[in-house]
């Protein structure tokens, strides 16, 4: 049978927007990088987002202030570097009598989120005059008390990510796609030894550091390798997002489901609409991940509540899964909107790591998340020498 073999510095597993950014991170300090996927860029969780680069106002009241500080300013710095990508939009937030957030928590949240983004011109919201809020195509005006305004982003995640990707290759990054990941063993104290599989070849890359960024799949791969440490236990959490054909608005609503009070976004999307999202715990294998009758049923009840004379059309829905760690009160009823969003990096070894692990993690921090993984990085592999600064290198659309 056929092999292919490489020898580099780090090996990473997985090509969505983690494996991208560490790959881009990494290869701009100057380290061989090889990144493998085992099946094509961006096509798990990371082209099945909500597709937001934003605080995330909803961690507020969840205190996870540090998470919305760090996204705020992710954002800004996405903003620049990629402004084909990143497009700044309007949010809105219709409180109705039925909310179960009151409208002085609303505002309470948004100074927050303000706060935290730093005061400046796009963390700044506002309440819409009535004439303003009379104008909202559509939407739902029985029981509207008031609607609130204020700015986050909206990307494409797939092309976010394949950008990232392209961008790691002008620094050397070799990328495998349809390669996976079948285990790795320990050949020396300094090499590690990998095995994937590329079609029928055998692919056999010896390395000093292994990156784990194989989202939903995590726990899978991490089973593969031989001396890692076991990292947390996750929760993987659906989310199902429905796709119609007619446009509502450029604005993003932000809503409460009428039922259960989750939050949920109506948002623009390639000239049409999205709804999403939901939150069903997802056992067995990630690739398996379908969207349900339930959670369809739900988003469609959710939208036409709000837009009753909406006359868009279903074309499709998506799911992705979401990792989680496991809250660590058990016995406590599950709400997966509380469980905190902080990426979790575990290795095997603080000192000097063979294996980093990313578990959890947001789109809009994935930089951030790399630029750890880079610094944790260098304390195996000595500080390379820095060819670039990830956080003003343009990004651009692979389209383009
Ligand atoms: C419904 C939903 C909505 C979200 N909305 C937002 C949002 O609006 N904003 C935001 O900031 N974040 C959002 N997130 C979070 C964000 O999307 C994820 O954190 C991020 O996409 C995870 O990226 P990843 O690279 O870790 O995983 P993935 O994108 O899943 O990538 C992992 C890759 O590893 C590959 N892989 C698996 N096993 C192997 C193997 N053996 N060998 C080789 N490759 C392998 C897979 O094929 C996959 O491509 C959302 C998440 C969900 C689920």
């Amino acid at each position: 049978m056929d092999q292919k073999k490489f020898a580099v510095d780090v090996l990473i597993i997985g090509g969505g927007i983690h494996g991208a950014g560490c790959a881009q991170a990494l290869a701009s300090r100057g380290y061989s990088t090889i990144l493998i996927e085992s099946g094509q860029i961006g096509h798990g969780t990371s082209s099945r987002s909500s597709k937001l680069v934003h605080g995330g106002l909803r961690y507020i009241e969840t205190g996870q202030f540090s998470l919305v500080r760090k996204s705020l300013r992710e954002r800004a710095i996405l903003e620049k570097i990629a402004p084909d990508l990143i497009h700044s939009r309007q949010f809105l937030l219709p409180i109705y009598r039925h909310n179960r957030l009151k409208r002085w928590q609303l505002i309470l949240a948004l100074s927050i989120y303000s706060l935290l983004g730093g005061l400046n011109k796009n963390t700044r919201f506002k309440r819409l005059s009535k004439s303003e809020q009379n104008n909202l195509a559509g939407l739902k005006k029985d029981g509207l008390i008031a609607v609130y305004q204020y700015w986050d982003a909206q990307t494409n995640d797939l092309a976010l990510t394949q950008a990232v990707i392209h961008s790691a290759k002008q620094y050397d990054c070799q990328v495998l796609e349809q390669t996976a990941f079948i285990k790795a063993s320990q050949l020396t104290s300094k090499t590690l030894q990998v095995q994937a599989r590329q079609n029928q070849q055998t692919v056999n890359i010896d390395c000093q550091l292994l990156v784990n960024a194989s989202g939903p799949w995590i726990e899978k791969v991490q089973a593969q390798i031989d001396f890692a440490r076991s990292g947390p236990e996750v929760d993987l959490v659906q989310g199902t997002h429905l796709e119609y054909d007619q446009a509502i608005s450029d604005d993003i609503f932000y809503l409460e489901s009428p039922d259960d009070h989750r939050p949920v976004f109506i948002m623009p999307w390639q000239g049409g609409t999205l709804i999403g999202t939901t939150e069903v715990q997802h056992r067995g294998n990630p690739a398996n991940s379908q969207p349900t009758e339930a959670e369809i049923d739900y988003l469609k009840k959710i939208l036409f509540h709000y837009f009753p004379a909406y006359q868009g059309q279903f074309v499709q829905a998506w799911s992705g899964l979401r990792v989680l760690p496991k809250h660590p009160h058990k016995a406590a009823v599950r709400r997966f909107a509380k469980q905190a969003r902080e990426t979790v990096l575990h290795v095997d070894n603080s000192f000097s790591p063979q294996v980093i692990s990313i578990y959890g993690g947001k789109l809009t921090a994935y930089r951030a998340t790399a630029k750890r993984v880079a610094d944790l990085a260098a304390k195996r592999l000595g500080r390379a020498k820095k060819l670039a600064d990830t956080s003003i290198m343009p990004l651009q659309s692979p389209q383009k």
